[in-house]
Formats: structure tokens, sequence, C-alpha cells
């Protein structure tokens, strides 16, 4: 991808607001739309139709005669739905300029890593396009006169509830098994950033994928979403957000029909540094793991434990890392933290920020808004921090680092356990026993070893405990969108 150079609009034109079912833009049943704004301004960029049970409704329609047995999609080659998720890919690449300029102005992360995150959207996509045509089947010894082999068929009817923080990047982790398996999807994007995944709407279309595989319904949680986790023809709800709402839609879909339910959640990912570990190496991924994206990150490394030999260098070292972290215009290539998503985010973190300060943790540096316009927060430090403290426990979901001590690494993974997530965890250590150890011992999906961030499209991706449920990515993310068939045939005694 070194060949692609994608160039910052500042002012990119929103091209699409309106609900994509049927492969065509359409308006709102209720005519009711809602804005979206600019965190950078706190400015509305524009409305978008507001979809609700009665377009999730129409959208489900569209989709069930998609997925009719002798339908196109359903008679489609295999092989040919791998080309069209392999053209999708090469139009998002072609539009990325474009497109990580919106999700910029949208969601206010700084244009680099909008890039990034398209360019891992597409890779997801390329590595799902592969799948298509090797999604197979065994054939299986069984006791007595049987053949005995299944089928891995498409669940069905698929919802998925896309959230803010990567609203590409989620995006195309959910589509893109979901229709390598021949599945058809109805997609909700997060209320706080519908343009990308209205613009991708159009992408399907110029891709040629049939009518009614797709639908993209833009709308509100407690509406939109809803109607997708609680309707009873939907097979499949696939979630990315908060615990919180995880618990919500696993209670709808048991409520309803008992639809298959994936859960991306919350975390409080421990990351604990070793004393002989590369200091360097160490203190730079630490500062990444909770800063990245304003930490708005599910995977946050959000409990930074350092052992108590080094901890008064690695307080001095995390707080030169936030000095330097420059916070601005997101368009401005310098730029490593924008703003946050919301008035709504901003004030949980400035909240919890206090709360660490009125609990005794000492605020080394940073600690407040940045400016007064738009949502911006000060890359801010704790030291001092003690485990029941609400900034070790809670998920805070800003650019807020809390430094723990500990002795042992006995002691250290009984408390990184020590809580209701288990999405990441990470060690540094230049012992490969204790790495080991530390990752045979913790609960969590993924462990990070002298690394943090590292998210692959081959390899699985979710959560232990209430940060999950089911896995994302590589073959195990493939399996949740697949049915097994079990096909039993009587074979006639005299000839075998
Ligand atoms: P956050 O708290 O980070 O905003 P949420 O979990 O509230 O995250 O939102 C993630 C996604 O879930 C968004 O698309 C949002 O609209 C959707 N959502 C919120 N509430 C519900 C709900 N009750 N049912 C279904 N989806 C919901």
């Amino acid at each position: 991808m070194a060949d692609i150079q994608p160039e910052a609009i500042r002012n990119p034109e929103v091209k699409f607001t309106q609900i994509f079912i049927n492969n065509e833009f359409v308006n709102s049943a209720s005519g009711k739309t809602f804005p979206t704004f600019n965190p950078t301004t706190g400015e509305k960029i524009t409305d978008v139709q507001e979809g609700d049970k009665a377009d999730v409704d129409i959208a489900v329609e569209s989709a069930k005669a998609a997925f009719k047995p002798g339908s196109v999609w359903r008679r489609m080659d295999a092989s040919r739905r791998g080309k069209l998720l392999w053209k999708l890919a090469d139009l998002i690449e072609r539009d990325i300029s474009y497109l990580a300029s919106l999700e910029t102005l949208d969601n206010g992360k700084p244009f680099q890593g909008s890039v990034g995150d398209i360019l891992f959207g597409i890779n997801v996509i390329r590595y799902y396009a592969g799948w298509a045509d090797k999604i197979q089947g065994k054939t299986i010894p069984v006791d007595g006169d049987y053949f005995c082999y299944t089928r891995h068929e498409p669940v069905g009817i698929c919802g998925q509830i896309i959230p803010w923080n990567y609203p590409i990047t989620m995006f195309c982790w959910k589509i893109a098994p979901a229709l390598c398996a021949g599945n058809v999807i109805v997609v909700k994007p997060a209320e706080q950033t519908p343009l990308t995944a209205l613009y991708l709407g159009s992408l399907f279309r110029e891709a040629g994928f049939p009518t009614g595989v797709v639908s993209i319904v833009p709308g509100y949680g407690p509406t939109a979403g809803a109607a997708i986790s609680e309707h009873p023809d939907i097979n499949k709800v696939a979630f990315t957000g908060s615990t919180e709402i995880g618990k919500v839609i696993m209670a709808a879909a048991a409520g309803t029909n008992l639809k298959r339910t994936t859960l991306e959640l919350g975390g409080k990912s421990p990351n604990v540094i070793f004393a002989d570990s590369d200091l360097d190496i160490a203190s730079a991924w630490a500062h990444e793991a909770v800063m990245t994206n304003m930490g708005q990150c599910c995977i946050a490394g959000s409990r930074t434990f350092v052992q108590e030999e080094i901890y008064d260098e690695f307080v001095k070292r995390s707080v030169e890392a936030a000095k330097k972290r420059s916070v601005g215009d997101p368009f401005d290539p310098n730029t490593k933290n924008g703003p946050q998503i919301d008035n709504e985010q901003l004030g949980k973190i400035l909240e919890l920020i206090q709360s660490g300060k009125d609990e005794g943790a000492t605020c080394e540096i940073g600690g407040a808004r940045h400016g007064d316009k738009g949502y911006f927060v000060e890359p801010t430090v704790f030291s001092n921090v003690t485990d029941n403290m609400r900034i070790a426990r809670e998920e805070i979901f800003g650019p807020v680092q809390q430094l723990i001590k500990f002795k042992t690494l006995e002691e250290v993974l009984e408390r990184a356990n020590d809580t209701a997530y288990g999405l990441g965890a990470a060690i540094f250590t230049n012992d490969l026993n204790k790495a080991l150890a530390f990752a045979n011992g913790i609960k969590a999906g993924t462990v990070w070893v002298n690394c943090y961030l590292a998210v692959n499209a081959q390899a699985p991706f979710g959560g232990f405990k209430m940060s999950g449920l089911g896995r994302e990515m590589g073959e195990y993310g493939l399996q949740q969108y697949i049915e097994v068939k079990n096909v039993v045939v009587k074979v006639p005694q005299k000839n075998s």
C-alpha cells in the first residue's frame, strides 16, 4: 500500500445523508432527520435521515427478498462473492482521501488516523474476500451405514450495530465476514458518525452487490438499534459498543427469537511493565496504548502497572510523552490528538478525572479541557493510582493514563485479573518465562508481549468476561456468521 498517499480535503462535500435500502438512497418513513456534528468545532455538519423501527422493517423485507432461495445472491458462485468484496475494497482504496477526510470531519480523529483505519478496513475486506470460496464442511465417518457431511451455511439476515470510535474499521470488520459467507445485512452506524457508512453504501452499489444484500440505516440506539436487536426476522446481531448496551442487546435477542449474538464491549486493559524491560520501548508503547484515538479505544491500556524499582522513572517518561503530544486541529498533519467525540463524552472524562483527584491520585500533567471550542481534553497522566479508585476500575475512554505500582508477577497477575473486563492485556519484559506465565494466567482475549495495539485481519479479536462474546476477524470471526448443518444419508447395506 506504499503507493497510496492520501491527501486531506478540509471541507469534504457530504454526498449522502439518506437511508440506503434496496441499493437506493431514501428518506425515513417518519420524515424525521437528526443532526451530525463536527467535534472539532461543535458545529452541525448536516442533517441525516433518521431511521427507526419502520425503516428497519423495510430493510429487513428487502434483505429477506435478497436471501430467498433461488435469489441472485443465493445462487451466486462463492468465488463471485469474493470478487465483489475485492471490488469494494478497490473502490474504498480509490476514494481513500475523500473517505478519510469525511471521517475526520465527522469523528474528529486526526487525518492520518482515519487513513490508517481505512487501510485496516481494506485489509479485512480483502482477507475475507479470499475466504468466500474456501468455506467448506466435512465428511464425518459416523457409526453405522450412513454417509454424513456438514454444510456451512450462512446464518441469514444479520443486524450489525457499529460504534463511533472507529466507524469505518468497525464497519469493515462486520460486513466482510458476513458477506463472504453469503449472509445479508442491515447495518446501523452510530448516530455520532453516520456519514462515512452512507458513502460506503454508494460503493456497495457501484461494486455490483445485488439489491437488498446490504442496507444501511442511520439512527439512534434506542430506536433503530433496538429495532434491529428485537427484530423477530433478524437471525443474528453483531454489536460493538459499551458493556451496558451489550447487555441490552443480549436481553433483546433472548426476549425475541434467540438470534445469534456477538458482542465486542468495553475494557480496562492492564499493561504490565517489568523493570527488566527496555524502558524506551515500554514507555513509548504504554503512552500510545492509552492515548491513541484520544483514548477512545476499547483495548486502551488504561491500567499501566509499573514495577516499583522503575516507577519514578516511568512517571517521568510518561509525563514527558504526554507533554509532547500535540492537541488540536485533526487536519493538521502535526496533530496527534483531536477532540473527543461529543460533549457527553467530554463531560464523562472530566468527571472521572475529577474523581481521580478527589480520591487521592496525583495528576502529574493535564487534567482539564483543552481550549473552549470543540471537545478536546489535555493528555493526562495520573500517578499514585490504587486499584480501588474509579479511574482504575471504570472505562474512561479518554486520553488519561493511570500509573499503578506493583512488586511481583504473582501479585500483578491477580490484580490485573481483578476486573469485570477481559479484552486486552500486555506485558513488557525481557524474561520469556515471565511473559509466558503472564500470557497463560491473564484473562483476556488478546495478550501482547513487548507491544500493544497490534490487531490483525487474520487473528481473532474479542473479549473474556464482560468484554464480550464471540470473536471478530480471522477464521474464528468467520465461524460466527455460519450455521453448521449436519446431513446424514442412509447408505443401503447390500452395496457397501
Ligand atoms: P457509547 O456509550 O460509546 O456511545 P453505545 O454502546 O451507546 O456506545 O453505542 C454503540 C452503538 O450502539 C451505537 O450505534 C448506538 O446507536 C447503539 N445503541 C445504543 N443503544 C442501543 C440500544 N438500546 N439498542 C441497540 N443499539 C443501541
